[in-house]
């Protein structure tokens, strides 16, 4: 089978084979601003980005992932002017911006282990790294690039003549855009290297610097940790496609232009979850956390396979009816792999198990095609001529990279059944049913028996559609009994 793998490279604007830099693959994701609950749309790339890390380590490599926990200096306008996300967060709730940023830290790390996303082998903090983003600005300082206003250090982007090529920015309409508050910046495109603290106000964070006391702008943070853990150039630089435009904009100036060298090989974007209404934003209100989903006790899983039904660079609408959905499926896909697999050793053929797996990697291989690798599971899943060791150990490797627990259904039981002229009543569950609930599943079906014998249909579809509203499917099986699933406690 073909093992290569090819990525959609947002710098060429084209799918390009993938071939690591360095022996260990350098994997970099833009993470979270830890002055609030992230919302689904946000797991939503952390996701994808967790599909690649399994891909690549599929293949053989290995792989430093670093994400960043950005607890400072991240403004809640791109423009440079703004409250600081952190500062305004420790206001809104009452508390100090070190226990926000620890409160909602530990929430994000609760969320993604919910979600079955690996962790990253380093998770560096802003706090921790601004002595290396003093260093970052020093250098650009050294050659240059940066300018001083009244509240701070900015980078002048006319000193990169190539600022405008990553985004495709129209430079002419940059300035005709303009009319947003410059302040003292030169060029629409100038950004915040490092912030002063205001006179007026006292920060509760803020650090001194050759340059005065104050805070890093939001882009220098991940030029500095991500350099700092990772060899240049970055394999893969990841994040979602609003960052596109400024964040990573921002980052690749900084970095080339301190040091004439490339900084990112390949740039992978995730696009929005988006609700009827538009994308799903914090600013906009109104957004969905993982903790609203598992309090309707959704499974958080079932929010993981619906992210896969579309492809990571296709905006993805979310409905509560599609989440439910997608955990009906969850639900059928392992009630379904452990009726194969109960009992069953996996195979040892590694090329039968690798011919049955092909279409799989095919379309994870491919850019990462989570609908189409989704739907080679369930065709392995409905195939009832391969063997169920085959089976068995396929599905292993899928959930490898799923990370589904698909082998987590539960075994279904006979919880009550009755013997009778017309054939056996059985009530089955995977969980427990009450004795009551069960006595009257059976004597509902027991009459709707009666009522098609006596040609009564009416009554029997009456009798069939209270046992639906109760969530009792009904099985007329081949030798004359009836099977009642039931979902149980
Ligand atoms: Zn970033």
């Amino acid at each position: 089978m073909n093992k290569k793998l090819y990525l959609y490279n947002t710098a060429s604007r084209k799918k390009e084979l993938f071939e690591p830099q360095h022996d260990e693959v350098g994997l970099y994701c833009c993470g979270p601003t830890v002055y609030n609950y992230a919302h689904v749309g946000n797991f939503r790339t952390y996701i994808f980005e967790d599909i690649l890390k399994r891909t690549l380590l599929s293949l053989g490599h290995k792989v430093k992932h670093v994400v960043n926990i950005t607890d400072v200096g991240h403004l809640t306008s791109d423009a440079d002017s703004g409250e600081d996300k952190m500062e305004k967060g420790a206001q809104r709730e009452g508390k100090s911006v070190w226990d926000i940023a620890a409160f909602y830290t530990e929430k994000f790390m609760e969320n993604i282990h919910d979600l079955h996303i690996s962790d990253a082998d380093v998770w560096p903090k802003a706090t921790d790294h601004i002595q290396e983003m003093i260093d970052c600005i020093k250098a650009l300082e050294e050659n240059g690039i940066t300018y001083r206003t009244s509240d701070g250090i900015y980078f002048d982007t006319t000193k990169f003549p190539t600022y405008c090529d990553f985004a495709g920015l129209d430079p002419e309409n940059l300035e005709a855009g303009s009319r947003v508050d410059m302040g003292e910046k030169k060029n629409p495109t100038d950004f915040a290297l490092w912030k002063f603290s205001p006179k007026d106000v006292k920060r509760q964070m803020e650090w001194d610097s050759p340059w005065g006391k104050g805070f890093p702008g939001w882009h220098i943070e991940c030029s500095a940790m991500s350099l700092k853990y990772l060899k240049q150039p970055i394999d893969i630089h990841c994040g979602g496609i609003d960052h596109i435009r400024i964040h990573h904009t921002n980052e690749i100036a900084q970095v080339e232009a301190a040091s004439n060298k490339q900084y990112v090989r390949f740039w992978l974007h995730g696009e929005f979850l988006v609700l009827d209404k538009g994308k799903m934003a914090k600013s906009a209100g109104g957004f969905i956390t993982l903790d609203k989903i598992k309090e309707k006790g959704i499974d958080p899983l079932a929010y993981k396979l619906f992210s896969y039904s579309a492809h990571y660079r296709t905006p993805l609408t979310f409905s509560w009816e599609g989440l439910q959905s997608a955990e009906n499926s969850l639900n059928n896909l392992r009630s379904l792999i452990l009726k194969e697999t109960v009992g069953v050793q996996e195979s040892k053929d590694a090329k039968s198990v690798e011919a049955v797996l092909q279409d799989f990697w095919q379309a994870l291989y491919d850019d990462l095609n989570m609908p189409k690798a989704t739907a080679a599971l369930w065709e392995i899943v409905r195939n009832t001529t391969i063997e169920p060791s085959i089976k068995k150990a396929a599905y292993l490797q899928i959930d490898s990279i799923l990370a589904l627990d698909l082998f987590a259904g539960k075994q279904e039981k006979v919880v009550a059944a009755s013997s009778m002229d017309g054939g056996d009543v059985r009530v089955v569950s995977t969980g427990d049913v009450s004795d009551e609930i069960a006595q009257e599943i059976i004597s509902m079906v027991t009459e709707r028996k009666l009522a098609r014998k006596n040609k009564d249909f009416a009554l029997a579809d009456t009798l069939r559609d209270k046992l639906k509203a109760m969530q009792v499917e009904v099985k007329d099986m081949p030798d004359g009994s009836t099977e009642c699933v039931v979902a149980g406690k």
